[in-house]
């Protein structure tokens, strides 16, 4: 089974639509006419148009980093997958750490969210991952099969293949600490086994799980080189041209 690696930068909530757009056009330009690497692109919503102007008749994808789980109503500040659709963007972020731990968002909240992306055409990029604590605890993987047991929940089997999963151990992020290749691909191994269980061992042969967590030039080929890692999520490192082309070139 030859699962498309896919690299997406999350800009956060970084850039101006100037910096949007050189940023874009940088990675575009070096990204050329076809990619063999899937490269996603994930701005502040307030710049994903800035961005698909870059982007449009190119290989490179925009995703979003949120949605909200509606149709159109009153829900003054949110964006639903219908308007993500059709402002360009393929694919969405979702259940970052970011947001569980900010906006409190649970596992419920990230499976309505899901099932919306889903159902509005859009690709979920569905974060996981324990934190420093966990991980210490020997929790790692009851916690990552409870994060995916509770955002995947009603996802049925012909869905499943589609989807993208993150393991972004929390503390990684943003930290400069990477997960060795060796923890990585442990973490990674699991989740595709649990797929296997929740779905079939297709299914789970099918879904391309990233791993994400102070991803940089210097380190991402030894991660990308692992069987189960099929991609990455790249934060920091996404917001400088040299450094995202860098691990796309990996
Ligand atoms: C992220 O926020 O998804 C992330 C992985 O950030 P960083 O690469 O900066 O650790």
């Amino acid at each position: 089974m030859t699962r498309r690696t896919i690299i997406a930068g999350n800009w956060k909530m970084n850039m101006r639509s100037a910096s949007a757009r050189s940023l874009a056009k940088g990675i575009v330009d070096a990204v050329g006419k076809t990619s063999d690497v899937e490269v996603v692109l994930c701005p502040p919503a307030a710049y994903i148009g800035a961005v698909t102007d870059v982007t449009a008749g190119t290989p490179v994808e925009v995703g979003a980093q949120n949605l909200f789980p509606a149709d159109d109503g009153a829900f003054t500040g949110e964006l639903n997958a219908d308007m993500l659709t059709d402002v360009g963007c393929r694919y969405v972020i979702l259940g970052h750490s970011e947001r569980r731990q900010l906006m409190g968002e649970a596992d419920a909240d990230v499976s309505k969210k899901l099932h919306a992306a889903l159902a509005g055409n859009l690709v979920p990029i569905v974060c996981v991952g324990e934190t420093l604590e966990q991980r210490e605890a020997d929790e790692t993987e009851a916690v990552v099969e409870s994060q995916i047991r509770g955002s995947l929940e009603g996802l049925d089997e012909a869905r499943a293949a589609g989807i993208v999963i993150a393991y972004e151990p929390v503390w990684a992020i943003g930290t400069g600490k990477v997960a060795t290749k060796e923890q990585a691909e442990a973490v990674h191994a699991f989740i595709r086994e649990l797929l296997g269980k929740m779905f079939t061992p297709d299914v789970a042969a099918q879904v391309r799980i990233q791993y994400g967590g102070s991803v940089k030039p210097g380190n991402a080929a030894e991660l990308l080189a692992q069987p189960n890692i099929d991609g990455a999520l790249v934060g920091g490192a996404s917001l400088k041209v040299d450094d995202f082309v860098g691990i796309i070139q990996c």
